[in-house]
């Protein structure tokens, strides 16, 4: 977990006309005024915005929680948790996190199948009730360090077609659930629900229907057995931009299809999911610089017809983040990261094969071994946008090489409409020592205070 500054807390605002990647241009041109030239991220919260509306809009009968290893930045659990969205939360320490901002524990959910006793303990001396299992043994930790769980029985999917596998380590197969509910059963447990995770990047809409039908049968199972069965968790799994083969939307429509047929609007199950990377992919920008740079001339490369004079070299190019720090994306969720170009080439700009390195020295850290990119000099950046999940959250300092700044933005029609949300018809209150006389957000009714924002606003 990241060590959060106040500084996480503050976003400046966009002023009017100004988006998020002016903003990385006005940083990359203060920074080339001095020898720093550190990589950078420009998050813009604005972004987080705009994909919770474009979730209540897609999928409305699903109530979003947050999974929280994707990115435990304080400013976007803070803005999500504005918006009213739950969280899904793994351990002690995120549901800290989250419990720190006022957040209410019935709006998380403690969603991982294998937990430690003392953290069982702590959910259930800080009233967080709602958590997962798949084992029996899980059942009866549950049983003796809890006062009263809701649990969930996570059952595996057919995540073959998922980027990043999770039923390898978790979930139930359907054969197993009956027994574990029969055994809940015996221990006086409470079993509310059914969750599945398809797998991170899941590529094939149909595996949602699968699980949602073999959620089905679970419900029936628990139902017989005379559970109330009333919760139904559809997991994460939802692509974060829109630069990949299956749309969200698409997705979306397969899922709402399947929810109609197994739990229609009318009966009585609460639908839940637990998008990570969707939420924050496309909110994050991260900017690097160039910090050190290799020509190997490729002497055996015979010239044939189409050569264009640039096959006679690769260009190495080493910046100054790589997969010990923000990369580790590459190696732990499987990403694969190509930069954008700070300044757009000429259009007869002659490209070159290059590859791009981290700073650290180990021959591992390497971020791309091939694209293409112009001849570009130590101090030069690159920008690489989708860079918000899975990156930050599980970034190291090893070699001493230091995490990037963050640097939060919203425009202020954004910011005005994340309170209205918040607010929930709340009357909004001015924050006196404000003289920007931005009024703070108090939803009384989430349990959860805003406060005002920075009253210094940056105008760019
Ligand atoms: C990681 C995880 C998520 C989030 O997955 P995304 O693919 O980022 O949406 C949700 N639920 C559980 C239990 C997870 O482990």
């Amino acid at each position: 977990m990241n060590t959060l500054t106040s500084a996480e807390f503050e976003f400046s605002f966009l002023e009017e006309g100004f988006s998020a990647r002016d903003i990385v241009e006005q940083k990359i041109n203060e920074s080339s005024m001095t020898d720093d030239r550190d990589a950078f991220y420009v998050c813009d919260l604005g972004d987080v915005l705009k994909k919770h509306l474009r979730w209540m809009r897609t999928m409305p009968r699903v109530t979003p929680f947050y999974a929280v290893k994707c990115n435990d930045s304080r400013a976007v659990v803070m803005t999500l948790a504005s918006l009213g969205a739950g969280f899904d939360c793994a351990s002690k320490m995120e549901i800290q996190l989250v419990q720190s901002l006022g957040v209410d524990p019935s709006r998380i959910i403690y969603a991982n199948p294998c937990k430690q006793v003392s953290q069982i303990k702590y959910a259930s001396t800080h009233g967080v009730r709602m958590m997962t299992f798949d084992s029996e043994v899980e059942l009866m930790k549950v049983a003796r360090c809890h006062d009263n769980a809701k649990l969930v029985l996570r059952i595996a999917t057919d995540d073959s077609k998922a980027i990043c596998r999770l039923s390898v380590k978790f979930g139930a197969p359907l054969k197993a659930c009956r027994g574990l509910l029969e055994r809940a059963k015996e221990l006086g447990l409470d079993v509310i629900g059914v969750s599945f995770h398809v797998g991170s990047g899941c590529t094939d809409p149909e595996t949602f229907t699968q699980a949602i039908s073999d959620a089905r049968c679970v419900f029936d199972m628990g139902d017989e057995l005379g559970f109330n069965m009333n919760l139904l968790d559809i997991g994460g799994g939802y692509p974060g931009s829109d630069d990949v083969k299956l749309k969200f939307e698409e997705i979306a429509v397969v899922i709402n299809l399947a929810l109609d047929k197994y739990f229609s609007a009318d009966c009585g199950v609460r639908i839940i999911a637990e998008p990570g990377r969707y939420y924050v992919a496309s909110a994050y920008t991260l900017v690097v610089n160039i910090i050190a740079k290799k020509v190997i001339l490729n002497e055996q490369s015979a010239p044939d017809e189409e050569d264009d004079g640039t096959n006679d070299r690769t260009l190495m190019y080493y910046v100054n983040d790589g997969v010990y720090g923000s990369f580790n994306c590459i190696l732990y969720d499987h990403a694969h990261c190509l930069p954008t170009l700070h300044k757009k080439p000429k259009p007869d700009e002659v490209m070159y094969h290059c590859s791009i390195w981290g700073p650290t020295c180990d021959g591992l850290d390497r971020i791309a071994e091939q694209c293409s990119l112009p001849d570009l000099q130590v101090g030069d950046w690159l920008v690489f946008e989708n860079m918000g999940a899975y990156t930050v959250a599980a970034s190291s300092t090893f070699n001493g090489f230091q995490r990037p700044d963050i640097y939060y933005v919203m425009s202020r029609p954004a910011w005005q409409h994340v309170q209205q949300i918040c607010a929930q018809g709340m009357p909004v209150h001015v924050e006196e020592s404000c003289p920007a006389g931005i009024p703070a957000c108090c939803g009384r009714e989430s349990g959860l205070e805003i406060p005002a924002k920075p009253c210094q606003t940056r105008v760019v």
